[in-house]
């Protein structure tokens, strides 16, 4: 039996690396989705090949910290497909900087997309959820949401904020049957990591690999399939035991 059989979920940051594998992933599991992230033109050519192997999938241009663009995609997933179950806010970007040197454009733009963003989408989901008498909410977080780097102070603290808000919104719906909970990666290999030096985060990782995007999207559905249906305001760490140590 599919684990997302006709359940709609949007995933933002949906088109490039974690989010694309899990809506590859998602689909395959039966999912309709709606896809959201900046890029138009790799947004639409993905939705073709998902399409072409016979899933069902739209693309949505935005900019996660444009509100009223937040409103027109959940018109539009009521429109298209007449409900929502599952939110996987997903979309993210890093920042590498010396604290000394971040400015506090810099330091907003980081908290707006990867923080700020997260309550945002929630609460229009919620709303939903509410009406349809529940849903599930995935956030990607960070394993450095749980420990400190140098020189990434504000997707540190983004990232932290991201799994307590998974806790709050966790228990404030628990009984009002609204999942909420975090996935934690570690270092993934996918287009955010820049051109970061892969040996060193090879080196720091305990089994002496990167991990793939594929390996988060099995996470990611987890959480957002039953499979997860005991859990909520919770995070799952995924990082080749970097936390561990
Ligand atoms: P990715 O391939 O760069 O995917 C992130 C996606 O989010 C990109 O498509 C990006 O679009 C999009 N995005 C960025 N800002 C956006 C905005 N304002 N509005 C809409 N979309 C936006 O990197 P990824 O590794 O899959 O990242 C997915 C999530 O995993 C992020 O939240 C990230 O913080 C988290 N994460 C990643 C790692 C890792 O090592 N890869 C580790 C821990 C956590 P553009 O490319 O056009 O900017």
């Amino acid at each position: 039996m599919a684990k997302l059989k006709d359940k709609v979920v949007i995933i933002t940051g949906g088109v490039s690396g974690i989010g694309a594998a899990s809506a590859e992933l998602f689909a395959e599991e039966g999912a309709k989705l709606v896809l959201v992230d900046m890029n138009e033109e790799l947004g639409n050519s993905f939705v073709e090949e998902l399409k072409g192997k016979g899933h069902e999938a739209i693309f949505m241009a935005a900019d996660v910290t444009d509100h009223d663009r937040v409103k027109e995609v959940f018109e539009t997933t009521r429109s298209t497909y007449g409900k929502l179950d599952i939110l996987f806010n997903n979309a993210g970007i890093g920042e590498v900087k010396p604290s000394e040197e971040l400015d506090y454009a810099e330091w907003r733009k980081t908290v707006e997309i990867d923080l700020d963003a997260v309550f945002y989408w929630s609460q229009f989901a919620i709303k939903e959820f509410l009406k349809s008498g529940g849903g599930v909410i995935v956030n990607t977080a960070s394993m450095y949401g749980w420990v400190g780097s140098p020189g990434s102070a504000a997707y540190n603290a983004a990232k932290g904020g991201v799994i307590n808000l998974t806790r709050s919104l966790g228990l404030e719906y628990a009984e009002r049957h609204i999942r909420v909970n975090a996935l934690c990666p570690g270092f993934i290999e996918t287009p955010i990591l820049g051109d970061t030096n892969r040996e060193f985060l090879t080196n720091a990782t305990p089994m002496k690999r990167l991990g793939t995007p594929e390996e988060m999207a099995k996470a990611a559905l987890f959480l957002a399939s039953d499979d997860s249906s005991f859990m909520t305001g919770n995070s799952l760490i995924v990082d080749g035991g970097y936390t561990a140590q």
